[in-house]
């Protein structure tokens, strides 16, 4: 069997296998490895077969969607309807959502099979999927490493060959970043570009949905089926989404790609710059113009975004007070009880870490000094993309400093957590669209590279990321899975 989307297509459509045959195949290896990898929090595995089997009929029918009876995994952070949906958290721990987030809908618009919902840091805050109720995810390349986060279940998931392709949401780096540690392709679109309707919010100004898949071309269908403008989401934009598919073979000839001399600097390794440098070789030769560029506030964007993402997060997640839904305390004496232990049993320690910064930045007499502060800051940011936006076309970089780290390794210092976001977390404050695809290996571990675009420049991110896939072969390697 094939992981590649577009063969799955194919391979449905010629009737070369069923989507009841190819949804079990995926249960079976979920099955033998998930107790491993830990990569789902609940396998839906009889509403994936009964799925599949109507996916059957309709292709006997002659009624093809764009991914009728294609199984997918999805983030246990959108809310399914009638399923558990978690977030990664023993506060939703016994929620089962009573509707679909729009992404979800979407995907069942265009005949998708649902595999089940993947682990997660808590409430997206992480980087490495250590930080989620349900325990650490393994990184499917060395079983001791991290898969990188906040989607790393997601991302393990792909690369491992449990499902196809999984959604994943991205607040300040969480598909690329994961992506990239798994060897696998993600997007993170334009900010208002698909739809958060249903995808539990962490910080509103930041997040938004993607896939992850193994290739651009893949990445390309599913971005097809999450985009679009929503009416229940007041940040969504109202403007067409391009047919993906259609421009993914252009030619790049000409292309101007910069690189931020700021990327390279201090804290990247070595052998990740000699991949990105072999990289950037594979681009001249496909015909793009390299340009060094200068984005000076860079080191700006981690302080900015722990105060930008805490203080919304602590807005958002106030609405997890132990009355409406999710976790309760046991026997709480008075309302106040209720409220305090509910949250305090409820949520695990990152979570109480950022919200605890964020209600600070934005308590009176402290808001103007940091959350003010970080949002003018945040507009230099943006200011740094616009001027390089006028000298290029696309920017290059690598997505993160360091291969898979270890298990254990950071958990006791959150600053180099922190640290791990420094290449893709300035693309959220600027609400940007970027992508990580793979680019070569390190010890072993696959390395990322970024490419990120202009506003809604998606189309010409996934031809520039497909040019490369098909001049290379690193996107098509993946790890053994014993
Ligand atoms: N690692 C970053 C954080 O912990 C980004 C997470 C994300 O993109 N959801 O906040």
């Amino acid at each position: 069997m094939t992981d590649s989307i577009r063969e799955i297509r194919l391979g449905l459509a010629a009737g070369e296998f069923s989507s009841v045959e190819i949804t079990q195949d995926y249960l079976n290896k979920i099955n033998l490895h998930n107790p491993t990898l830990n990569c789902f929090i609940t396998i839906t595995d009889e509403l994936a077969l009964e799925q599949a089997k109507a996916a059957d009929e309709s292709i006997a029918r002659g009624e093809i969607k764009t991914l009728t009876g294609v199984p997918i995994a999805h983030k246990d952070i959108y809310c399914t309807d009638g399923i558990k949906t978690s977030c990664a958290s023993k506060m939703l721990d016994n929620f089962i959502a009573p509707y679909d987030a729009t992404v979800i809908e979407h995907f069942k618009r265009d005949g998708a099979v649902i595999l089940g919902k993947t682990n997660m840091d808590e409430f997206a805050m992480g980087s490495s999927n250590e930080n989620s109720y349900y325990g650490s995810v393994a990184n499917p390349w060395d079983l001791g490493r991290v898969p990188g986060g906040s989607s790393g279940g997601s991302a393990s998931a792909v690369a491992a060959g449990l499902a196809p392709a999984a959604t994943g949401t991205d607040t300040g780096g969480s598909i690329r970043q994961p992506a990239a540690l798994c060897g696998i392709t993600g997007i993170k679109p334009t900010y208002g570009r698909v739809s958060r309707y249903g995808m539990i919010a962490f910080g509103s100004s930041l997040d938004q949905g993607g896939p992850l898949a193994h290739s651009a071309e893949d990445c390309a269908l599913l971005l097809q089926t999450m985009a679009g403008f929503d009416p229940r989401d007041s940040t969504s934009i109202d403007q067409s989404v391009p047919d993906y598919s259609v421009d993914l073979a252009q030619d790049i000839e000409g292309i101007k790609i910069g690189l931020p001399r700021e990327y390279f600097a201090e804290g990247l390794d070595a052998d990740i710059a000699n991949v990105i440098a072999s990289a950037v070789d594979e681009f001249r030769r496909l015909g793009a113009e390299i340009v060094d560029i200068t984005l000076p506030n860079t080191k700006l964007s981690i302080p900015v975004y722990y105060v930008v993402a805490p203080a919304e997060c602590s807005s958002n997640l106030s609405r997890f007070d132990g009355v409406r839904f999710g976790y309760r305390c046991d026997n709480p004496t008075d309302l106040e009880d209720l409220y305090k232990r509910s949250r305090g049993e409820g949520f695990g320690d990152e979570v109480i870490r950022r919200i605890m910064i964020g209600t600070y930045a934005l308590s009176a007499g402290y808001y103007d000094a940091y959350y003010l502060k970080a949002q003018q800051l945040r507009r230099l940011i943006k200011e740094d993309y616009e001027k390089a936006f006028e000298r290029v076309d696309m920017i290059l970089c690598p997505t993160t400093p360091e291969v898979a780290f270890k298990q254990g390794e950071k958990t006791d210092d959150p600053v180099s957590m922190y640290l791990q976001d420094i290449y893709t977390i300035s693309l959220n404050l600027a609400g940007l669209p970027g992508m990580s695809i793979p680019a070569g290996f390190s010890q072993g571990l696959p390395v990322g590279l970024q490419l990120i675009g202009n506003y809604f420049e998606e189309s010409r991110l996934l031809n520039v990321a497909h040019r490369f896939q098909q001049a290379t072969d690193w996107h098509l390697q993946s790890p053994e899975m014993k």
